[in-house]
């Protein structure tokens, strides 16, 4: 992936992958680092709550690829799930960052 190093050096630089950092209670830190400053830059924080909705949310997506299956149901819940993910990683970063 492609990004501009924006409260660093500025430049852009490409990252294969996110590093995880376990923090302990279960929590994990999904972050990449500027490979010119050093800056680094975290994408979310899960903890087991939300790895198992990540768990979730992938065996529903399984789903799409079976063509008996309903798609519309399907759907339906993985946009439950994605909220219910984006929700709970909001309170989990604030828990954790304090802002
Ligand atoms: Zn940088």
């Amino acid at each position: 992936m492609k990004t501009n190093c924006d409260a660093g050096c500025q430049k852009s630089f490409e990252f294969e992958d996110f590093s995880i950092d376990k923090l302990g209670g279960g929590i994990e830190k999904v972050y990449f680092v500027c490979p010119h400053c050093d800056k680094e830059y975290v994408a979310f924080y899960t903890d087991d709550e939300i790895r198992k909705l990540q768990a979730r949310i992938r065996r529903v997506q399984r789903r799409f690829s079976d063509p008996n299956d309903n798609h519309e149901d399907a759907a339906k819940k993985e946009a439950d799930l994605k909220q219910q993910i984006k929700e709970k990683m909001g309170v989990l970063r604030v828990k954790i960052e304090g802002v």
